[in-house]
């Protein structure tokens, strides 16, 4: 998908003419953003509820203007950083095997896994990301100093 699909099928299911000028306002705008932040702005749009004063039209019924998605991307980028965001090649965190063994139902006892069934593990990605987490939780002020210690140590010859 590139910002001119999009732009035509927003402009499509607002019902409005599709012109150059605004075309390249949102390539201007929202160019850098990927497919599925502008489709995740733009659904945030559609559910604004919000009344505008002067038209008294709900907000997410109206074209959206490519500087407000640009905000919400930014804005909800910057409170989702904290969250799990997957790598892109396992399916949120899951990758799907279809061979070899599970834990099975009773501990010391795995099973094989049915192929057609399948068996989930978790991805490197959301490894990296519950680390991740744990090292941006506050430390308490002894295990920082603790920590600086290591670091200088290390870089020292
Ligand atoms: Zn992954």
């Amino acid at each position: 998908m590139s910002i001119e699909k999009i732009y035509a099928d927003v402009c499509e299911e607002k019902h409005r003419k599709l012109t150059d000028g605004e075309l390249r306002a949102w390539q201007d705008v929202l160019g850098e953003f990927s497919d599925s932040d502008i489709d995740a702005a733009l659904r945030r749009h559609r559910h604004n509820t919000e009344v505008d004063d002067f038209t008294g039209k709900v907000l997410g019924d109206l074209m959206p203007m490519p500087a407000a998605l640009k905000l919400s991307i930014e804005k909800f980028n910057s409170v989702e950083t904290g969250k799990f965001r997957s790598c892109g090649k396992c399916q949120e965190g899951w990758i799907y095997v279809y061979k070899g063994l599970t834990v099975g139902p009773n501990p010391g006892d795995p099973q094989p896994i049915d192929p057609k069934v399948g068996a989930v593990r978790r991805c490197q990605c959301f490894h990296e990301y519950c680390a991740r987490k744990m090292h941006s939780l506050p430390d308490p002020p002894q295990k920082r100093t603790q920590r600086q210690r290591t670091t200088v140590l290390k870089g020292m010859p």
